[in-house]
């Protein structure tokens, strides 16, 4: 009986240590199920990051990666999954070897240009810019241009591009206040400029701050993705079993994941600075803008006094004279035909005597009032001095010259001031002569226009005359 006693008890204890056993080998088995279904979570939370961010590189461990992927979504054999862990380890050493002969691995495409390249950029953008200045702009400003061009060669710094920018609009203003014609061709001219420097300055702040910056942090994310590589490459050397491996695989990647997060974060405040720093370029922009337009405006208004006749209102001599080259030109190039009339106010000394000067100052004033409303855009009429004035009318014969002068005679014949209760009258006698091709110069046009109008003088005033 005791002996069955001890046996049974032998037994029992087997038994119960077997159970202890199997319980333990349970437990293990949920730990290793348990630690399977986290590895397997993790593999789809972080491999797809990794993926993501070896992407846009042409390297194997990126193809090799995806497959990764592709084969843990799909639930693939463990078989299957240890055969692609292993050529990730090939493909990793690989890589590896060839960045360090200086082939394009993965790694090194995280680091595209670097700062210097950046002012190479600048300084190609610029030289683009001042060499349309030059075939523009005239030789005057050659020598400055020039000037330009040496500092832009000697350039290295962002505030050698502030001080670039100020001289090359300091230029611009000048070009404004000096070239008096072809106003609104020379605006647009300088405007398509300034947008060509805003646009190069705007890319360049961007990406100058933020490769700069983003070189700086890709060292860093470098190092660390390394050190995370290295280890992987270490474990799957190391690890015994697959769920070792796993394991192991999941922790790198974890921390390449945060790693990949505090880059991103860092990314973003980066960008955040370069919109700042073309948010500062933007307002140095429209300051300059606007300095720019007033000086247009300034030098507008400038060149229309320069040409404008003060009394009247009309063009002056000057204005005149400019003119009269450029259709001369237009007709001798084009054959363009025009005509001159040289209108000569009747008596007008005795308007002075009779009424005082200042009536007679208002007697011209009105003369060019009326007149101006009978005129064509094209026609251009001008106080050629005193009571004497001019009109030149583009692609008009001497017969339509002829009429039109007749309306003005007309019109200026109606004219009656009220002087102290007595009414002032003012009359002209006009001068009408067509450009022929034995005109070799202007002035044989204005001669004849001239005697055109001695000739209605002589006739009894208050006439035209077309010679
Ligand atoms: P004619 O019919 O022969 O042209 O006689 P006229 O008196 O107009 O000719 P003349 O050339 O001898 O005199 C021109 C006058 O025009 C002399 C001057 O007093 C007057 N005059 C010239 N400029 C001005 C001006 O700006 N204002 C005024 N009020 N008078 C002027
Ligand atoms: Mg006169
Ligand atoms: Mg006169």
């Amino acid at each position: 009986m005791a002996e069955m006693d001890s046996r049974h008890y032998e037994l029992q204890d087997r038994i119960d240590k077997l159970e202890t056993q199997k319980s333990t080998l349970l437990r293990e088995l949920d730990d290793i199920e348990e630690q399977y279904g986290k590895t397997d979570k993790l593999y789809k939370k972080y491999l797809p990051l990794i993926v993501d961010s070896v992407a846009d590189s042409d390297s194997m461990f990126s193809d090799v990666c995806k497959e990764l992927s592709l084969a843990l979504k799909k639930g693939a054999s463990l078989g299957k999954l240890e055969y692609i862990f292993n050529q990730l380890k090939d493909v990793l050493l690989k890589e590896e070897v060839e960045a360090v002969h200086g082939k394009k691995g993965w790694l090194p495409s995280f680091v595209k240009k670097s700062s210097s390249s950046l002012i190479e950029d600048f300084k190609n953008g610029y030289h683009d810019i001042v060499n349309s200045l030059k075939s523009t702009m005239g030789k005057e400003y050659n020598k400055r241009l020039d000037l330009i061009t040496d500092k832009l060669n000697q350039c290295s710094t962002s505030n050698d591009i502030n001080e670039i920018r100020n001289v090359l609009f300091a230029l611009l203003q000048t070009y404004i206040s000096d070239t008096a014609q072809d106003r609104e061709k020379i605006t647009a001219f300088v405007q398509e400029i300034v947008k060509g420097i805003f646009d190069i300055e705007t890319s360049l702040a961007a990406s100058y701050k933020h490769t700069g910056d983003i070189i700086k942090l890709n060292n860093g994310f470098e190092s660390a993705l390394t050190l995370e590589l290295d280890g992987l490459k270490e474990s799957s050397n190391v690890a015994q079993e697959l769920e070792d491996l796993k394991r192991k695989i999941a922790e790198r990647l974890a921390a390449i994941d945060n790693a990949l997060k505090d880059k991103r974060a860092k990314d973003q405040a980066i960008k955040n600075g370069a919109k700042q720093t073309i948010e500062a370029f933007k307002k140095g922009f429209v300051k300059l803008k606007k300095e720019l337009t007033e000086a247009t405006e300034q030098s507008k208004e400038l060149e229309e006094k320069m040409y404008q006749d003060q009394l009247t209102g009309a063009y002056n001599r000057r204005a005149y004279d400019k003119r009269a080259v450029e259709e001369m030109d237009r007709f001798q190039r084009y054959g363009n035909v025009f005509s001159l009339l040289l209108i000569d106010a009747d008596h007008f000394k005795n308007i002075n005597d009779k009424y005082g000067h200042a009536v007679g100052d208002k007697c011209l004033k009105e003369i060019i009032r009326r007149t101006m409303t009978l005129l064509r855009k094209v026609d251009m009429l001008a106080r050629y001095g005193g009571e004497e004035f001019t009109i030149i009318m583009p692609e008009t014969d001497k017969q339509a010259a002829k009429q039109a002068a007749e309306k003005i005679r007309k019109n200026i014949e109606k004219i009656e001031f009220v002087y102290k209760e007595k009414k002032v009258k003012v009359t002209v006698s006009i001068g009408v002569a067509e450009i022929s091709k034995d005109d070799k110069k202007f002035e044989s046009l204005f001669e004849r226009a001239d005697i055109a109008v001695y000739q209605a003088k002589s006739n009894g005033r208050n006439q035209v005359v077309a010679n």
